[in-house]
């Protein structure tokens, strides 16, 4: 679904991604994980081109992000993507948030973009509440919006960049729940998240980055078990 090969990328001279080669499997579940600063988010975006990557490979559904702009929106309409924050349209109802992008990116009419969102909505337990605007639901209750909202374009993956860190903890677990169904249904899942106990339950593999680097890729057993590089150890042992 996803393949990098040899991806660099800078901000200015800033080298934040070196060297990067990861192929997530149609299907899988990759949790990367790693320090502030490490190029967690920089990773997630350059998939959908919301960062330019400086050298090497993207591809991403078939098509290879070459800089250009046809590319970048052929991915763009087969990458869902999920933030921290909900960015929900607020004065969209929830089944408006989750029929706008079909309507006019897929171009399906209104009664099927409706009972698709509808479809996406029940199966993250909202169904009931599509008539409300954002301001009138819970934080969890706006973030399982945003994953309906960005199931409805059919994505070949989903990128997902710490999507339970602006929550109350109490809202946490609705949201895993969430992507735990969505990853054992078979959804490809790239997801940043600090969600350790998420991670070994849920993940196929997990990454650990610093500085820009993949310094260690392995599934979950083998990853908190017995991680291999000293920084791995280190990182783990401050989170864990
Ligand atoms: P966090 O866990 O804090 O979210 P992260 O692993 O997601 O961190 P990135 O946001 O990918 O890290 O940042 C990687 C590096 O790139 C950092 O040194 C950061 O300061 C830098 N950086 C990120 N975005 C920009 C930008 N728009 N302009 C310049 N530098 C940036
Ligand atoms: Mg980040």
């Amino acid at each position: 679904a996803v393949e990098f090969s040899g991806v660099h990328a800078w901000f200015g001279t800033t080298h934040v991604l070196r060297a990067i080669d990861l192929a997530v499997a149609p299907g899988e579940t990759v949790v990367i994980c790693g320090p502030s600063g490490s190029g967690k988010s920089t990773l997630i975006r350059t998939v959908n081109g919301l960062v330019a990557h400086g050298a090497g490979t993207i591809r991403v559904a078939g098509v290879t992000l070459d800089g250009g702009a046809k590319a970048a929106d052929a991915v763009r309409a087969r990458v869902g993507m999920v933030f921290q924050g909900f960015n929900l349209f607020p004065h969209l109802t929830v089944l408006e948030n989750c029929t706008l992008a079909p309507l006019h990116v897929r171009r399906v009419g209104l009664a099927a973009a409706r009972a698709l969102a509808l479809g996406h909505l029940d199966r993250v337990g909202l169904a009931d509440l599509a008539g409300r605007r954002p301001a009138e639901l819970s934080g969890g209750q706006q973030q399982r919006v945003a994953i309906a909202r960005a199931l409805s374009l059919e994505p070949d993956v989903m990128l997902l960049d710490e999507p339970t860190s602006a929550l109350d903890p109490e809202m946490v677990g609705e949201v895993l729940a969430v992507l735990t169904d969505l990853a054992r249904g078979g959804t490809t899942l790239l997801c940043v998240t600090h969600e350790m106990g998420f991670a070994r339950a849920v993940a196929d593999r997990v990454v650990f980055m610093d500085e820009g680097q993949i310094v260690e890729i392995a599934p979950p057993e083998a990853f908190f078990d017995q991680p291999r590089h000293p920084r791995t150890r280190a990182f783990l042992s401050r989170i864990l």
